[in-house]
């Protein structure tokens, strides 16, 4: 199994069951890659076969969605010794704040924890183009886009997990008796 997967299984940073999704979806998988980072050793163990990843990629700068990317890209930035700056939601507009800056033309790659839609990397690609950097690649830990994120740049995930969501009148495991939880509630 890869290595990803069974850390984040281990961590509890990937669940299988029922789950009640905050988007009020039901689903069998659950993600949350902070249960992973909250150990430092474990994130740097998890992170580092993208230093191989991106060895040959020419960039400046890790640039991350804030808030699930945040510890990432710094992990990431922190053995490839780049420099690290996230961007967050202002207004719902993906925005540099704290005085982060991108000079025009600098090479940069977005980090991501778990590409989902993509939506809130192309917010933060956006974001990063504005200020006339270059977008040279996007890396994440988990795709569990199914292959549908659709980048305009080489995306480059450590693992990929399927991840199945239904409706609550859809879903099969309601349909077999079953109730959904929130994650994070059974304890
Ligand atoms: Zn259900």
């Amino acid at each position: 199994m890869n290595e990803v997967i069974s850390i984040y299984e281990k961590t509890e940073g990937l669940l299988r069951g029922h789950f009640l999704l905050s988007s009020g979806l039901h689903s069998d998988t659950y993600l949350q890659s902070e249960k992973v980072m909250m150990y430092p050793e474990t994130s740097a163990k998890v992170i580092a076969p993208l230093v191989g990843k991106l060895a040959e990629i020419e960039f400046d700068t890790v640039v991350s969605p804030a808030i699930g990317g945040i510890r990432f890209g710094y992990e990431l930035a922190r053995q490839l010794n780049k420099r690290t700056i996230f961007t967050e939601r202002v207004d719902n507009n993906m925005t540099l704040r704290r005085g982060f800056e991108l000079a025009k033309g600098e090479m940069v790659i977005i980090a991501e924890d778990v590409v989902t839609t993509g939506k809130s990397t192309r917010e933060c690609m956006a974001a990063v183009e504005a200020c006339g950097a270059i977008v040279v690649a996007v890396v994440s830990i988990i795709d569990r886009s199914g292959g549908e994120a659709g980048f305009t740049v080489p995306f480059i995930p450590l693992a990929a997990v399927d991840v199945k969501t239904w409706s609550v009148d859809e879903c099969p495991m309601c349909k077999a008796g079953g109730v959904a939880v929130k994650p994070g509630s059974r304890k």
